[in-house]
């Protein structure tokens, strides 16, 4: 709402400076507001450690595609000449550590876990040590999403964040908040949550390959002002891309008006 609000505050003034009386005329100012909004973001590589290791912890409700985008994202640095390993840190839901061992197959990278059930803050200082001892790069951290109770949840996270640190004082370098674009409004509420929690440092938006337009990001944007760092755009490995404002911006016309025509 905010969002929306001021950004039909800025159409008028635009409309009022510009003389515009054509409607269509509009479409390209939006977009050039809205790019100029999400600008930045593309430049908003990823913050890696002066020395030593680095930690990548990703956060984020069951589904939404944390597991895929680790492994994309463990291709992703592999293939820039990386060493990565990857922690199994949701140990609460059936199957997640066996995912994640599959996408480390996949990918050709070491995978430190426990037990289903086990304590996460436990696997992340056992895969800390691990990667000290094997010379690694860049870690990158799974964590459970169940939303079901979520106080336990931030608490889980909260201890993970302060084992991560008491070893490596500046990390996690990036604290990752991964969204699934169909989400809509839900998604900004997960970023509210996320974000007064566990300090995050950015998003991941997965699954633009699919009809979602994944504009709830703008709101992100504007009121929590966290930069989109990658969009997921499919399920293979090289479905990983960095965020392109402009891309991003057309897309979501394009979406827009192939809706509006089936309509
Ligand atoms: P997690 O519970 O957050 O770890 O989610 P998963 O990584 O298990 O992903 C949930 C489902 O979404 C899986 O079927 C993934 O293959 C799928 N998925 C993840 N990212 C994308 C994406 O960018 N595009 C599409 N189409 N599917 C995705």
């Amino acid at each position: 709402m905010n969002t929306v609000m001021g950004l039909i505050d800025e159409l008028r003034a635009e409309v009022k400076k510009r003389r515009i009386e054509n409607p269509q005329e509009l479409q390209p100012i939006l977009s050039e507001k809205l790019i100029a909004l999400l600008r930045g973001d593309e430049d908003a590589g990823l913050k890696y450690a002066d020395t030593g290791i680095t930690v990548f912890l990703f956060v984020g409700v069951n589904g939404v595609g944390k597991t895929t985008t680790i492994g994309k994202l463990a291709h992703r640095l592999k293939s820039e000449g990386k060493k990565v390993m990857l922690a199994a840190g949701d140990t609460f839901r059936a199957g997640a550590i066996e995912q994640l061992e599959q996408w480390g197959q996949r990918v050709g990278v070491d995978v430190i876990k426990q037990e289903s059930g086990s304590d996460p803050a436990a696997v992340m200082y056992d895969a800390i040590h691990a990667a000290k001892s094997r010379g690694v790069d860049v870690l990158l951290c799974d964590t459970a999403g169940r939303l079901q109770n979520k106080t336990n949840l931030m608490e889980e996270l909260n201890k993970i964040y302060r084992v991560i640190r008491r070893e490596i004082p500046d990390a996690p370098h990036e604290a990752l908040l991964v969204l699934d674009a169909t989400m809509g409004q839900n998604a900004l509420q997960q970023a509210k949550l996320f974000g007064d929690k566990t300090g995050l440092s950015g998003l991941v938006l997965t699954k633009l390959d699919s009809t979602a337009k994944g504009g709830i990001v703008i709101a992100i944007r504007q009121e929590l002002d966290l930069p989109v760092k990658f969009v997921g755009l499919g399920e293979k490995m090289d479905d990983l891309q960095p965020f392109d404002s402009e891309q991003f911006v057309g897309a979501l016309f394009t979406k827009w008006a192939a809706e509006n025509e089936a309509e």
